[in-house]
């Protein structure tokens, strides 16, 4: 009768398709110094490190299929070195790079993750990003266990204020290229007296699903908020900013004494929203002081989550992708001979503000190709959905994802599978600003439309029956 009962067990497990999950983080703290920081215009060189950076890595599987969700503490990466570590992953795992999901949060306190020669500095930082993000990916694949998943979402408004304003008639400066037809400003000065109001919301939709082992113990949690960041760094050190404490503040509530469990905050849809509070200045903070708090106060919500919500032991796991052509935008005749003249001008004083800057994007888009391919992606994660996608993205398309899609609850991770720059709607096209301007803004006027249209035909896909 033994051999009865012991065969009725091994076949049951796998036939109930339990879920299994494994999570673990790799070390991406710059080790060859000085580094550049990205993030800001100009120069700035880092010698130091104020707190470490990481790849955090998640892994699921159940009945078979298996996803992997990766955030590096980088401003961007490029699709090119995420592919590349996509596919060192999929090696050590065997899940395929189409399951596998890797974003940047967006600190601006991080050395570049693109360079053509692996063999100079940057090059070398470049290729151990790669490594390990695939180390860490294998790491969390290796640590597969029974698991538990729950997920919440909870309306977190109070971090968040939309940065792009319209402003009083002539308050707003002449763009990069000498146009003066903006009509919504990117940060403007807090307390102006020409505000008038936001040009765009913000989306206070706080996600977090939250992993456990069979026993309850935790393994991991993901965050999504829409944030660009916090910052508030002093003298050029390299920070994973708040996503990095956030990480860190959410292991000691949850699992101090325990180096497998792994947080992480992923990038929501926040190309617009930032932390400045526009309409009551806020006094001057110490350095990190406000990523401390945002971090902190996130990270009380996320325990809380994590100690309420109703956890399943399977999920049903899927992943879809699609590739996207979209036109790159050219400079106008216009725009091409302001941009030369502005780089023969010996007197910068002359000019708008960081006009030689948009000067090189402009002549690089022009001598550029004509298209490019973007990747978009989107999870099912059991009774809920993850859209991914690869720009800096304003806030209302996240928004009107998660309205629109076939299956909610929904979010989405942006700076997911690569960046090309902001994602603006045509409507933010017309105000202008930034995040629309030739250099920061690369693709065509109805990109957005176009990868709304695909990510909402990808999350149908995700949740067919
Ligand atoms: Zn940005």
């Amino acid at each position: 009768m033994k051999w009865i009962l012991a065969f009725a067990i091994s076949t049951a497990l796998p036939a109930w398709g339990a879920l299994r999950a494994g999570a673990s983080a790799a070390d991406i703290t710059p080790q060859e110094w000085p580094v550049r920081l990205i993030g800001n215009f100009g120069l700035s060189l880092s010698l130091r490190a104020h707190d470490p950076l990481h790849v955090r890595a998640l892994v699921l599987e159940d009945a078979g299929t298996s996803i992997a969700i990766a955030v590096i503490d980088s401003c961007y990466v490029k699709r090119d070195v995420l592919d590349e570590a996509k596919a060192l992953a999929s090696k050590l795992t065997g899940i395929p790079s189409s399951h596998m999901l890797i974003s940047a949060t967006h600190t601006h306190s991080a050395p570049p993750s693109m360079a053509g020669d692996r063999t100079s500095l940057e090059g070398r930082y470049v290729q151990r990003l790669i490594d390990q993000t695939a180390a860490a990916i294998a790491g969390a694949h290796k640590r597969l266990a029974p698991a538990r998943i729950g997920y919440a979402v909870r309306a977190v408004p109070d971090e968040l204020f939309n940065r792009r304003w319209f402003m009083k008639p002539g308050a707003i400066p002449p763009n990069p290229y000498g146009e003066t037809h903006d009509v919504a400003r990117m940060n403007p000065p807090a307390g102006s007296a020409d505000l008038l109001h936001p040009a765009g919301p913000t989306d206070p939709g706080f996600s977090v699903v939250s992993v456990r082992s069979a026993e309850g113990k935790p393994i991991a949690l993901l965050g999504n908020y829409s944030l660009h960041y916090v910052g508030g760094i002093t003298g050029n050190q390299v920070s994973a900013d708040y996503f990095g404490e956030f990480a860190r503040l959410v292991k000691q509530r949850l699992a101090p004494d325990d180096d497998g469990f792994v947080a992480m905050m992923s990038n929501g849809t926040s190309g617009d929203v930032n932390n400045i509070d526009f309409v009551h200045p806020r006094p001057r903070a110490e350095p990190f002081e406000r990523i401390r708090a945002v971090a902190g106060r996130m990270a009380n919500h996320a325990a809380e989550i994590a100690a309420s919500i109703e956890y399943r032991d399977s999920a049903t796991l899927r992943a879809a992708e699609a590739e996207l052509e979209l036109r790159y935008r050219k400079p106008s005749a216009k725009q091409l001979a302001f941009a030369k003249a502005a780089l023969d001008e010996p007197d910068e004083s002359k000019l708008p503000r960081n006009a030689k800057a948009y000067a090189e994007r402009a002549l690089r888009l022009e001598a550029g190709p004509a298209a490019v391919m973007v990747k978009l992606q989107a999870l099912r994660i059991g009774s809920f959905a993850v859209a991914a996608i690869p720009f800096e993205v304003l806030t209302e398309i996240g928004l009107a994802i998660k309205e629109r899609s076939a299956i909610k609850p929904v979010f989405t991770i942006e700076l997911a599978n690569g960046h090309w720059g902001y994602l603006p709607t045509p409507r933010h096209h017309d105000l202008g600003g930034y995040e629309t301007w030739l250099g920061t803004n690369l693709v065509e006027r109805e990109a957005s439309v176009k990868i709304t249209d695909v990510i909402l035909q990808l999350l149908g896909q995700v949740a067919a029956p």
